[in-house]
């Protein structure tokens, strides 16, 4: 067995579980990602410990400890710790794994005998290392230090089979190359081109982690575009392979499924958001399913609206948390709206802030950037893009939203002496669309006088003109969008 001296710097709280646990008589290892992670100089985001104990045994030393039956681990808890990357300690009994008939999780969870057992079933060699903090010895029986050095992934033994037990390693695989920065070794790229169709028996949520842990990392670019090649990519989402190849016009250097790459890319570079990395990578989306020919080049017209609601399905389909959905659809549907530069006015910033929200509109700018970048043109005229800054920090100030009004549906209901009802809200929508327009109107006089005479009118006049208003709030043709998604039946 090759076991080596070493010295690590190991938290205290992290050696104090070790050091429980051996004072018990239980042999005890870190492993996995934090013993990668030492050797390559990171920091673990993690910690694991792999021992002979078994979960009652380990509940029993330590005063708070949670049960995740699934495969005996127990998180130990320890709430006086401030970094929160050590106040749990996963601890794990040593586990065969046995009997995979569904390519996605073992029949049974078997515990082993030896730290051995444990490192076998691990998935890469550079995560199959495991270090003692009692003995301060290594113990690398794959080779994963010689991987790390040559900055390899590598399946620990036959990558067929190991792909086969468990169709999430391939993307895996990806994912760490990805955020370590490493190349995937030639024979464990073959079998994932080959088992790529495996990846159909992985749970959405399975999938959608590490999918998200690609787009996080430093260059999600090159693994993306990796796992096209290797025919990954229909398993997130089949929509995403329709941009490969597609040209574009003039305007763009690249193909689309190029372009969202690189627009991620430099949205990763500025560490950006999750949901702006995300807009990034999805906001042309439609631009497969609305390509037309048309005077000489291709259009796109409406694919904002088609990529908002293909978004939309994509996103749920891969379970993301409704605010991360709801997040990127708007900035996707909003992507288009800086690209016109010439026409934007004050009173359009200010609808767009209604539209896709205060906490968005930075956001929204960031997206454009990145869009901007992706298009392989040089980076935007820096006035232009001071430009849209200070209009937006302007709009900033004035009202946007009905909330901003110097009056509200109860002091309407008591100037016109009525109750509830849909004519408050038409009220409402006509005072903000002309607010919108002149902001210095947002006066109590003003706003009054208008009231009296809205609500003079006969309410069908008074029900049209408050649906005109909020069309124009929104800063949109509604028929044509609805034109739009009718044609692509997307609603
Ligand atoms: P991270 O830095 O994201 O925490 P990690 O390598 O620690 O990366 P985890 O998902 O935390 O990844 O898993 C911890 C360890 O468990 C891995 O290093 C690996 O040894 C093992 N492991 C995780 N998932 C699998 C799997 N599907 N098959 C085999 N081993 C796995
Ligand atoms: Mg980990």
């Amino acid at each position: 067995m090759k076991q080596d001296k070493h010295k690590f710097e190991i938290p205290k709280e992290i050696a104090n579980v070790s050091q429980v646990l051996s004072r018990a008589g239980f042999e005890n290892f870190l492993v996995g990602g934090c013993v990668r992670d030492l050797i390559i100089g990171r920091t673990p985001k993690d910690w694991d410990i792999a021992t002979i104990a078994l979960p009652e045994d380990i509940i029993k030393l330590f005063p708070k400890t949670f049960y995740e039956n699934d495969y005996g681990t127990v998180g130990v808890v320890d709430e006086n710790v401030e970094d929160v990357t050590l106040r749990t300690v996963e601890v794990t009994p040593y586990r065969l794994e046995s009997g995979y008939s569904d390519f996605r999780r073992p029949d049974s969870v078997e515990w082993g005998k030896t730290i051995q057992d444990d490192l076998a079933r691990r998935d890469f060699t550079v995560n199959a290392l495991a270090y003692s903090i009692e003995n301060e010895e290594l113990l690398d029986l794959f080779e994963g230090q010689k991987d790390i050095e040559k900055k390899l992934i590598r399946t620990v033994g036959n990558p067929d089979e190991r792909f086969g037990e468990d169709a999430l390693r391939m993307l895996r695989a990806l994912r760490l190359a990805s955020e370590l920065n490493f190349a995937i070794e030639l024979e464990t790229q073959n079998a994932i081109e080959k088992n790529s169709k495996l990846l159909e028996h992985i749970s959405s949520e399975r999938i959608r982690d590490e999918f998200s842990k690609i787009i996080l990392s430093d260059e999600p670019a090159l693994a993306l575009d990796l796992t096209a090649r290797l025919g990954l990519l229909k398993y997130i989402s089949p929509e995403f392979e329709k941009g490969i190849g597609v040209e574009q016009n003039q305007a763009h250097a690249y193909t689309v499924w190029e372009h969202l790459l690189r627009s991620l890319n430099h949205s990763a570079k500025k560490n950006f958001p999750f949901h702006v990395r995300l807009a990034a990578f999805i906001h042309d989306v439609a631009k497969p399913h609305t390509r037309v020919w048309k005077n000489n080049q291709w259009t796109f017209y409406g694919h904002e609206v088609v990529g908002a609601k293909l978004a939309r399905i994509i996103l749920e389909n891969l379970r993301f948390p409704k605010e991360t959905i709801d997040k990127t659809v708007k900035l996707v549907r909003w992507h288009m709206f800086f690209s016109d530069t010439e026409q934007i006015s004050l009173s359009a910033v200010r609808r767009i802030i209604r539209n896709v929200g205060v906490d968005l509109i930075w956001d929204l700018v960031n997206l454009r950037t990145s869009d901007r970048i992706g298009t392989g043109r040089p980076k935007e005229v820096p006035y232009r893009l001071r430009k849209y800054k200070s209009m937006i920090e302007e709009a900033l100030r004035d009202p946007i939203s009905v909330k901003q009004l110097a009056l509200n549906g109860a002091s309407i209901m008591k100037l016109t002496n009525t109750g509830p009802g849909p004519h408050i809200g038409f009220i409402l929508e006509i005072l903000l669309s002309e607010v919108l327009e002149k902001p210095e109107l947002n006066t109590k006089e003003y706003l009054e006088k208008r009231v009296l005479e809205l609500h003079a009118l006969e309410i069908k006049e008074l029900a049209v003109l408050g649906k005109e208003a909020r069309i124009k709030n929104e800063g949109e043709e509604e028929k044509e969008v609805g034109k739009i998604r009718e044609e692509y039946k997307v609603d």
